[in-house]
């Protein structure tokens, strides 16, 4: 059975059934017998996507219409791998990285058009008066995007979506890069990509892939959540920019599988960084930049012969200023993701040589620690690149954004960094790396952090120009006429097409007139 659907060369998606409705027709002119074929049928949401099956009983499909360009199967059913240059060997890893790095930049889209809804609502909507002893019936109601909560919910959001544009941007370039240099080293017989790049960035969209399609996933479902009531609406626009995404953890790698896939490439240069042999190989790779902290804690524990990973590496933060400072915490995720990392290794290791446990076993062990080594070491690769992206911005002398812009992308880094510091502080505590006294400067920076970005909230989503049309949402809506907008959705729904509404003459009415329902004068029960 074959479940799928075709994106083609722009990444847009077309139905399976663009191949499969052939296929149907002549199935009814009985030119393919044993092929059945139909749709998968109605899914969680992404409903405008035609997903077929088909199924083949007994057919026999000739040799030769199998694409055999690079493995062969012979008469007798054998299969081969062909030999083929390393570069075009390459090239088949190639589009599929190409798509999971299409997938992180859609990331970025979808939260930030779920970030644009709730932001714009969240301006709009007013609850709760400023204190009780203020007059009510003359003070105005409090923006509730003005309570610190609400901030935490959305803002760290809005910086994600600017994170995962700059990481969209850049592994983008890099995988052109490797293309063009791939297509050339084909051309002209050399080898210019080495092993350890393709299997970094290999490495690095599989994280990227995993880590930016669950926040986004469960940053669009915060979003909704944060519209209260409303975010329940249809008419919201986010149960249907929700059930439409949440096909994305999934699909090109369950988010939960590709761990394994960051691991098994990262335990090479653990490996190398164990024996001092081999790390130069991997000077134009993503995860060079863990050698450092690598080193650090593999060289520390040698000395100390102890085998653990306590208090190699330290937060140098003597203040809560120090605290804010970006090279400071992108240095934290770089400790952590290695940490965490080398006891992945360690963990392996002693399951195998201590405790007999078959490879297999102790990779099996190991999985729910790799699931935390790819996410940290995701993390870090966004902050790095979000920073990256903010240096090469201000540089630029092309670039559209000034002084102030650039300053307003230093304090959404900031933010980011620690809201993910603050979410997961047990991972920055565990080995001493960050001191108590450092994670209460963490948590109070964040409340700092908020009030910065909190005036810039509702044009930081407005950048993204993101259309009413594209957004259909009654809440999101870029004038901020919120509540006609609902009422107008409301008064489409067919039970209110009517008035009386639908059900009055053939129910109510009959109850109403045999006498039940009507008032007869006693005292409320509420
Ligand atoms: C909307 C949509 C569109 C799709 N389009 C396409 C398409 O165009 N082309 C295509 O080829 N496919 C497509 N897919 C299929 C998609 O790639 C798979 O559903 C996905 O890879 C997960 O595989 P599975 O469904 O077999 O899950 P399973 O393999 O059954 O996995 C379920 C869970 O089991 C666990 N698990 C399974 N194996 C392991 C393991 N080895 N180690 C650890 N844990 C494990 C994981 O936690 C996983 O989440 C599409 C899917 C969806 C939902």
């Amino acid at each position: 059975m074959v479940i799928a659907n075709l994106i083609d060369g722009d990444g847009i998606q077309r139905g399976v059934h663009n191949f499969l409705v052939p296929l149907r027709c002549m199935q009814t002119h009985k030119l393919l017998t044993g092929v059945t074929t139909g749709d998968i049928g109605p899914k969680i949401g992404y409903n405008v996507m035609d997903n077929g099956y088909a199924r083949f009983d007994h057919v026999e499909i000739p040799r030769r219409h199998m694409a055999m360009r690079f493995a062969t199967v012979d008469e007798q059913g054998k299969y081969a791998k062909k030999h083929v240059s390393d570069a075009a060997s390459k090239i088949a890893y190639i589009t599929m990285m190409q798509v999971r790095a299409h997938i992180c930049v859609e990331a970025g889209k979808n939260l930030a058009m779920a970030c644009t809804i709730v932001t714009r609502y969240s301006a709009v909507r007013r609850q709760g008066f400023q204190s009780a002893e203020t007059d009510s019936s003359t003070t105005e109601e409090r923006q509730i995007l003005d309570y610190t909560q609400q901030q935490h919910r959305i803002l760290p959001l809005i910086a994600a979506t600017y994170c995962f544009f700059f990481t969209g941007k850049i592994i983008q370039t890099r995988l052109a890069d490797i293309e063009s240099r791939l297509v050339s080293s084909s051309q002209h017989g050399k080898n210019v990509v080495t092993k350890p790049e393709v299997a970094d960035i290999h490495a690095s969209t599989s994280g990227l892939k995993s880590y930016m399609t669950t926040v986004a996933a469960n940053g669009i479902e915060d979003c909704r959540k944060a519209c209260g009531g409303h975010g329940f609406l249809q008419c919201s626009g986010l149960p249907e920019l929700l059930t439409t995404y949440l096909q994305s953890p999934t699909v090109e790698g369950d988010n939960h599988m590709l761990p394994q896939q960051v691991v098994k490439v990262l335990l090479k240069i653990v490996q190398a960084v164990q024996h001092q042999n081999g790390v130069s190989d991997f000077v134009s790779c993503d995860s060079y930049h863990l050698v450092p902290s690598l080193q650090s804690i593999i060289h520390t524990d040698a000395r100390r012969g102890s085998g653990k990973t306590a208090g190699s590496e330290t937060c140098p933060a003597s203040c809560e200023k120090d605290m804010q400072d970006l090279d400071t915490l992108c240095c934290a995720f770089r400790h952590v993701a290695a940490r965490l990392l080398i006891e992945c290794s360690r963990q392996m290791q002693t399951a195998i040589v201590k405790h007999g446990k078959t490879p297999d076993d102790a990779w099996n062990d190991a999985l729910v620690q790799m699931a935390r080594v790819s996410r940290a070491y995701s993390q870090f690769l966004l902050l790095n690149n979000f920073l990256h992206g903010i240096n090469q911005e201000e540089r630029d002398a092309k670039s559209c954004i000034g002084v102030a812009e650039v300053a307003m992308l230093r304090d959404l880094a900031r933010l980011l960094a620690l809201y993910w510091i603050e979410s997961e502080v047990g991972d920055f505590l565990q080995d001493g790396y960050l001191s108590a006294r450092q994670a209460d400067w963490v948590r109070a920076s964040v409340l700092h952090t908020l009030t910065v970005v909190r005036p810039n909230a509702v044009a930081l989503v407005d950048a993204r120009d993101f259309s009413d049309f594209r957004l259909k949402s009654a809440l999101g809506r870029y004038d901020g006429n919120v509540y006609p907008a609902i009422l107008e959705a409301a008064r489409r729904d067919p039970l209110n097409q009517t008035e009386p509404g639908p059900g009055y003459e053939e129910h109510l009415k009959r109850l109403i007139v045999g006498g039940v329902g009507v008032y007869t004068g006693t005292a409320s029960r509420l």
